[in-house]
C-alpha cells in the first residue's frame, strides 16, 4: 500500500499524523500556495501535477494505490482531476470532507452561490468589511472598490490586491473567539464575507459577528462531481485496511 494525501487542511495534517504512526507508506502533497508550508511526518511534495494527465502519470511512477483528497472544500479543480485521475489509472480514491457551517439563531447571512454573486451583494454605500476569503480571488472585488476591505492573508500578497482601500493582517488559524471578537471591533467591521469552509478552524469570525450581530455574505461551495467520502480520520483508517480494488460503486 502506499497513499497519497492531497493536503492544504487541517485534515489532512491529522491524517498524515495518524498514517506516519502506523508507518503506512505515504507522500504528502501540497500545491505550493503558501511560503513556509506545514511540516509534515511524511516526505513532502509541492506543485501542481500538470492537469489530470501529470497527475495519472505521477501516481503510476510512484506506485500510488491509494489517493486521500484532503484538500479544501473550494479547491474544486483539484478534486475533479482527482476522481478523473483515479478512475483512469484504477486506482482507489476517497475524500475527507469536513460538513458545511449551518445557519444558527442569530445568525444574519445573505448565502450566495459563488465569489462573484458575493461581489454583487455588496452593492450600496461604503462599509469596513473584513474579507476572509484568501488571496487568489481579490481583485473581484475590485468591482466594488467604495468599501473599505480587512483581508486577513497567510503570506502578504504578492502584487497588492487592486482594492482602493484595503489593509492587510497576517494571520494563520486556528483563530479564536476572542481573537476574532477584538478583531471586528478593532477596525469597526460592518460586515463579512467569508467562504462555507466548514470546521473548526475559522468559525471563530462567525460566533463572533453572531454575538456583534453583524451580516455575513456566505459564498457557498462549489458542486462537486459524485464521489466517495469519508468524514473522519478513522473512516479514512478503515478505508485504507479494507479497501484493496478500485471501487465499482459511486457516489457513496
Ligand atoms: P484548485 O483551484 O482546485 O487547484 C488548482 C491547481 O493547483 C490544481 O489543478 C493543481 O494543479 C494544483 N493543486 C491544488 N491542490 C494541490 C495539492 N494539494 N497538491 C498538488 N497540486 C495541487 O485549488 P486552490 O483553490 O488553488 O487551492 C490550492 C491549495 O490550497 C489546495 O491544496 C487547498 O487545499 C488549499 N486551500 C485552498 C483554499 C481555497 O479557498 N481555495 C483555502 C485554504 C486552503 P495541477 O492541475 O497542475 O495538478
Amino acid at each position: 500500500m502506499k497513499v497519497l494525501i492531497l493536503g492544504g487542511t487541517t485534515e489532512a495534517s491529522a491524517l498524515a499524523g495518524a498514517l506516519a504512526e502506523r508507518s503506512i507508506a505515504a507522500l504528502f502533497s501540497y500545491a505550493g500556495r503558501v511560503a513556509a508550508p506545514k511540516p509534515q511526518p511524511l516526505p513532502i511534495r509541492v506543485g501542481g501535477f500538470g492537469g489530470v494527465a501529470g497527475l495519472i502519470a505521477f501516481l503510476i511512477e510512484q506506485r500510488i494505490t491509494h489517493l486521500v483528497d484532503v484538500t479544501h472544500p473550494f479547491a474544486e479543480q483539484m478534486s475533479r482531476h482527482a476522481v478523473a485521475a483515479a478512475q483512469q489509472a484504477g486506482i482507489r480514491c476517497l475524500a475527507l470532507t469536513r460538513p458545511p457551517w449551518v445557519p444558527q439563531i442569530g445568525d444574519r447571512w445573505q448565502q450566495v452561490a459563488s465569489v462573484q454573486a458575493a461581489v454583487d451583494a455588496l452593492a450600496g454605500p461604503a462599509e469596513q468589511i473584513l474579507l476572509a476569503i484568501g488571496r487568489q480571488q481579490l481583485a473581484a472585488f475590485a468591482a466594488q472598490p467604495q468599501h473599505h476591505y480587512l483581508l486577513r492573508l497567510v503570506d502578504p500578497p504578492e502584487v497588492p490586491p487592486p482594492l482602493p482601500h484595503h489593509r492587510v493582517i497576517l494571520d494563520r488559524g486556528p483563530f479564536t473567539l476572542d481573537g476574532d471578537l477584538a478583531l471586528l471591533r478593532e477596525h469597526g467591521i460592518e460586515r463579512l464575507v467569508c467562504k462555507n469552509a466548514g470546521g473548526t478552524g475559522a468559525v471563530a469570525k462567525l460566533t463572533a459577528a453572531r454575538q456583534l450581530g453583524l451580516p455575513v455574505v456566505m459564498i457557498e461551495r462549489p458542486a462537486l462531481p459524485q464521489r466517495q467520502e469519508a468524514h473522519s480520520v478513522e473512516e479514512v483508517l478503515s478505508w485504507l485496511c479494507h479497501a484493496s480494488a478500485p471501487d465499482t460503486e459511486r457516489g457513496v
